[in-house]
Formats: structure tokens, C-alpha cells, sequence
């Protein structure tokens, strides 16, 4: 005779798994998930571009920058001694590989710095032009002329919905969606006042 042994495992959002391996690395997620947004909410608004549009791929192009460094050492030492040609022609195409990446990285960790300077620079202008009026949201939508009105956030002139919207052209904060046709559908793309969006 068998027993049902079965056991379900519930996690803290209600998903139901019956393996307790999985079950923990969701709860783990989930934690993860939380503790993200909490720290992107302590951030403010600025502070989250700040965040994802610099900070992080700063630190994640650095660190693609120092693992080709890594190998670029480890290769290097490994050319003199070759006497195979075949091989040396390998590590040859790794160096060229790495070499590369290298330098992609490092220029993009320029690029990024100088944007993070701007943006920084930038920051007393951005909380001045966004500040809130009336505590509706000011954001315009692509569909209508009047603007979105729902509750304002963190002291600016945008709600929950249009926070975290930025410019696509110049990265000021955008104040509308654009209403330009590309494509035969409209664009629906977040502007700032000052940017023409060309289709
Ligand atoms: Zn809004
Ligand atoms: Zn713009
Ligand atoms: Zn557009």
C-alpha cells in the first residue's frame, strides 16, 4: 500500500510549489523583489535614475572591464613561451577578444561618468522645473490634451504612473508621451517639453 506523501509548499505570495527546493529559491526571489523596490523607493526620484541609467551600468561595465584585464594577464605571459603556432595563434585571438572588450568597457565607463557629471549637475534644475503645482499629476498622455491629474509623488508634479518617466531625446524628465505617428501607430514614447521626437 502507498500513502500519498505529497506535500504542497505555500510561499508568501500564495504560489503553491510541491518541491521545497523551489519553493525557497521563489521566497528568495521574493525577498530579493522587495528589498529592491524598497531601496529604489528610499532612493527618490532622482536618485533612481541616478541609479539605473548610471550607477549600475557603471559598475556592471567596470566589472566586465576588470575581468578582461584578468585574462589579458593571464594571456599575456603565455605568448612568449608558445612555440606551437596553431596555439599561439589561439591565444593570440583571445588577447585580440579581450583586448577589445577592454576597451569597449573603458570607453563606456568614460561615457557613462561624463552623463552621471551632467545629470549631476543638472539635478538642482530638474527638481526646480518639476516641481509639484497642485498636487495633480501634469504628465499629458498621447491620447488626450488634458493632463493625467492623479495624485502627485516625492514632491514633484507626477504621480506613481509618470514618476519614473524620462526623456528619450535629451534625459530631462518627461512631462508627455509623443503623439507623432511612426509606423501608422502613434509613438506613446516619454518627452520633455524641450525635444522633438523625428519618426
Ligand atoms: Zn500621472
Ligand atoms: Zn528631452
Ligand atoms: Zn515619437
Amino acid at each position: 500500500m502507498s500513502i500519498e506523501t505529497s506535500i504542497i509548499y505555500t510561499t508568501s505570495d500564495g504560489r503553491s510549489f510541491d518541491d521545497r527546493q523551489e519553493a525557497e529559491t521563489h521566497e528568495q526571489w521574493l525577498t530579493d523583489e522587495q528589498e529592491m523596490s524598497e531601496a529604489d523607493r528610499q532612493r527618490g526620484w532622482i536618485g533612481r535614475r541616478r541609479h539605473h541609467r548610471f550607477e549600475q551600468p557603471l559598475a556592471e561595465a567596470e566589472r566586465k572591464r576588470d575581468a578582461a584585464n584578468k585574462e589579458i594577464n593571464r594571456l599575456k605571459p603565455l605568448v612568449a613561451g608558445e612555440k606551437n603556432i596553431g596555439k599561439l595563434i589561439d591565444i593570440c585571438d583571445d588577447l585580440f577578444y579581450f583586448g577589445r572588450e577592454y576597451l569597449d568597457s573603458a570607453k563606456k565607463m568614460e561615457a557613462i561618468s561624463q552623463g552621471l557629471e551632467a545629470f549631476d549637475k543638472l539635478t538642482p534644475e530638474l527638481e526646480e522645473e518639476n516641481k509639484d503645482m497642485d498636487g495633480h499629476c501634469q504628465y499629458r498622455g498621447a491620447y488626450t490634451t488634458k493632463p493625467c491629474g492623479d495624485p502627485t509623488v516625492e514632491g514633484t508634479r507626477f504621480c506613481q504612473a509618470h514618476i519614473d518617466q524620462w526623456c528619450i531625446d535629451c534625459g530631462r524628465h518627461a512631462t508627455h508621451d509623443c503623439d507623432g505617428f511612426n509606423g501608422g501607430y502613434i509613438c506613446g514614447l516619454p518627452l520633455c517639453d524641450k525635444c522633438q521626437h523625428t519618426h
